[in-house]
């Protein structure tokens, strides 16, 4: 059994390359660009060097070459965006699909879930086996592997995405996807100056701020890289703090596989009271100064 892994993220090319070699013999990982791949993940780096001006999204034909080639039997995929879309295009070559948000397997059957976490379903795959799997699913699984790095020849796309413009990510200076905790603010905080009370129970906590959406797409006041959900990152922290958060499925399934999740919210009605394991009906003002307090 071979096994390819798509991943930019280290941590992500660690877990994901562990979790291969426990199904498979042979792991192929696929690098890209300048990505910083961990020592002894895999048996081979296929390594994909961007072409100036080109963008990852485009390399989705250089790895339907290198699959070709290879023919793996399982490809493990990291979800961010580019990945998705290489791995969509991969999954239309080889008239597959790809089995989306996997949370467990049990040999070859795939649990994942849908609707943003609201619905589990579990699934073998027909053919070449796609999945996108989220941090901490092959936490206890451990990689190995000589790194034998093969450069693979660029194939340029019919169509390519043209680069207008970019400008460099703002930096939150926390690594979520490491933090033990994270506290995530929602459209409850009503200005921006108020996360300083979230910003100060993630200093008593040694946690990480996140948020729900539309505090970094509605408002601005965090950069994109630290929203959580279907569309953002998917963390499994051991105790993640969502306050003022409703906990609408696109955002739950973001945070729905934390050991332990709290919910602070002043209605009681509020969905996510439905979904956590410690739900407190109160107002962030008065909650979070006073847990802080109390820290
Ligand atoms: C295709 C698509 C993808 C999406 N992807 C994502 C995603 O990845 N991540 C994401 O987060 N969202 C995503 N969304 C948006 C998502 O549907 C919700 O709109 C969003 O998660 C709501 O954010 P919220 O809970 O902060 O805000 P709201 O739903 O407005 O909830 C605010 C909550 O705060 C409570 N509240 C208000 N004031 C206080 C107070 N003083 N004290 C305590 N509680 C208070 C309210 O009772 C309410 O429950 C997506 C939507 C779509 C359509």
């Amino acid at each position: 059994m071979k096994a390819l892994v798509l991943a930019e993220r280290s941590d992500a090319i660690a877990e994901l390359c562990a979790g291969a070699r426990t199904v498979a013999d042979e792991v192929v990982l696929v690098a890209f660009g300048d990505t910083q791949v961990p020592e002894a993940v895999a048996d081979k780096v296929a390594h994909i060097a961007l072409p100036e001006g080109a963008v990852v999204d485009d390399a989705a034909d250089t790895v339907i070459a290198a699959f070709d080639a290879e023919k793996a039997d399982v490809v493990f995929v990291e979800p961010t965006k580019h990945m998705k879309v290489v791995a969509g295009k991969l999954a239309a070559h080889l008239g597959a699909s790809v089995i989306t948000d996997v949370i467990a397997f049990e040999g070859d059957v795939a649990t994942n879930m849908f609707f943003g976490g609201v619905g589990m379903k579990k699934q073998k795959a027909a053919g070449v086996a796609i999945y996108t799997v989220g941090a901490g699913v092959f936490a206890e699984a451990q990689a190995s592997g000589a790194n034998a790095v093969e450069e693979l020849a660029w194939v340029a796309p019919a169509k390519a995405v043209k680069l207008v413009s970019s400008k460099a990510i703002e930096k939150s200076g926390v690594d979520l996807f490491k933090a033990d905790v994270v506290v995530a603010a929602g459209r409850g905080f009503a200005a921006k100056e108020d996360l300083k009370m979230a910003d100060e129970l993630c200093e008593k906590l040694g946690a990480g701020l996140g948020c729900s959406r539309p505090l970094t797409e509605g408002v601005d006041w965090l950069p994109t890289e630290v929203y959580i959900g279907v569309s953002g990152l998917m963390l499994s922290p051991k105790v993640y703090i969502a306050a003022g958060i409703s906990g609408q499925m696109q955002h739950m399934v973001g945070c729905n596989r934390a050991t332990t999740l709290f919910a602070i919210n002043k209605d009681k009605n509020a969905p996510i009271f439905k979904q956590c394991d410690f739900g407190l009906v109160g107002d962030i003002n008065t909650v979070l100064p006073a847990l802080t307090a109390a820290l």
